[in-house]
């Protein structure tokens, strides 16, 4: 269901932001993942056509399924590791496993799929003469060394752990993307995005969040990494797909990277404990082992965001948790969801 207001252009205008012409045709990368899902909902509200490409690797139909019969979507099985050839007006570019437990089960096809699938957009995007919007992550910070990170920080990643294959990858996006800038003069965006949550995330995702929450919501063990004093800071899917809607609104010259995130941090074992307090959960905390390179800390500084782009997160994380939580609760009431996620 597309329950989003359609936005106001004077208020848009005011902040800088162009919206989109109505009929304009957007494509959507990593359309039947989590993010790209609920992006495909906010450009299809705003009157735009929109072209899903997906290769389902962790996206699912489950996602877009309530978006099939919208005449203005269009859907098409791809990988964007190879060429495409499309007519559309605006690129973005979200295909990319998020989760650390699924970028590392085929380490050499996350990092084709973040550098060759960046070329090939911005081959695309260089052809067409249309912008094109990139998804980068904080994880480009690494374990970082700097608190918060400012997007002039460059920071400490390591080139040959576990967690490489992705955030090198990413970084090598953006190499790439500023290139196609310099060299190309083409328009580019680039969006460091940190935590975001939210109806969708698939429940065996295996990130914190959906982890923690599925947990609780089964009475099982909720599982730390480490003693949970590592911190994140988490933003609600509806802010990061408004920061990202703005930025692809933004004059040519306006390329980022910009941080988009909530800068309200907290350790994970205070995510686990509200989680279960929201839940009403008779869940116990377990720890296992941290894994290698997890980041200690980490939480955006989103001036750069706030001065370019008029944007700041809205939803608090106590409405944003207990939204999810509702929409967890109902995809738990389904026999082969349960299943799933208790195999
Ligand atoms: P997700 O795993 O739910 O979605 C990624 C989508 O990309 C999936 O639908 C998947 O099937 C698709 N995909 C993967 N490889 C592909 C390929 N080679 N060709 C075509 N499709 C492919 O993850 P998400 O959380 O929605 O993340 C979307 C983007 O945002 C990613 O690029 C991710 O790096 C970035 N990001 C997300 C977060 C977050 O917290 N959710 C944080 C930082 C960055
Ligand atoms: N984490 C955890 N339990 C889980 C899943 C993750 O304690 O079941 C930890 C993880 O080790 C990390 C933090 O929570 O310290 C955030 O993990 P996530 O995978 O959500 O995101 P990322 O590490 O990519 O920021």
């Amino acid at each position: 269901m597309l329950n989003r207001s359609p936005p106001d252009r004077q208020h848009a205008a005011a902040e800088g932001i162009v919206l989109p012409h109505l009929g304009q045709r957007a494509m959507v990368t990593g359309g039947a993942g989590f993010l790209g899902s609920h992006l495909c909902e906010r450009l299809l509200a705003a009157g735009m056509e929109v072209l899903c490409v997906d290769n389902y690797f962790t996206g699912t139909r489950r996602n877009i399924d309530h978006l099939l019969d919208h005449r203005c979507f269009e859907l098409l099985r791809h990988d964007v590791t190879i060429p495409l050839s499309v007519e559309v007006d605006q690129i973005y570019n979200l295909a990319c496993p998020a989760s650390p437990i699924h970028y590392q089960r085929d380490p050499v096809q996350t990092t084709k799929t973040s550098v060759i699938g960046a070329i090939n957009m911005l081959d695309l995007a260089n052809r067409l003469k249309v912008p094109v919007l990139q998804t980068s992550t904080s994880e480009i910070y690494g374990d970082a060394l700097v608190h918060p990170q400012a997007e002039t920080y460059w920071g400490n990643v390591n080139p040959v752990g576990p967690r490489s294959c992705y955030d090198e990858g990413k970084r090598c996006a953006e190499t790439l993307f500023f290139d196609y800038r310099r060299q190309h003069d083409l328009a580019i965006k680039v969006a460091r995005i940190f935590n975001t949550y939210g109806p969708r995330v698939h429940p065996a995702d295996g990130r914190v969040v959906s982890n923690v929450i599925v947990q609780a919501l089964c009475n099982r063990d909720i599982t730390i990494h480490g003693d949970g004093s590592q911190t994140r800071s988490f933003c609600y899917v509806d802010d990061t797909i408004d920061a990202l809607f703005r930025l692809m609104g933004t004059a040519d010259e306006v390329t980022g990277p910009f941080n988009i995130g909530n800068p309200h941090e907290l350790s994970i074992h205070e995510l686990a404990s509200l989680i279960v307090e929201l839940v009403g959960s008779r869940s116990r905390i377990v720890h296992l082992p941290l894994p290698q390179d997890d980041p200690r800390q980490r939480k955006p500084d989103i001036s750069s965001a706030k001065e370019h782009l008029g944007w700041e997160p809205r939803t608090g994380l106590r409405e944003g948790l207990l939204r999810t939580i509702a929409y967890f609760e109902d995809l738990l009431g389904q026999p082969s969801i349960r299943d799933m996620v208790a195999a």
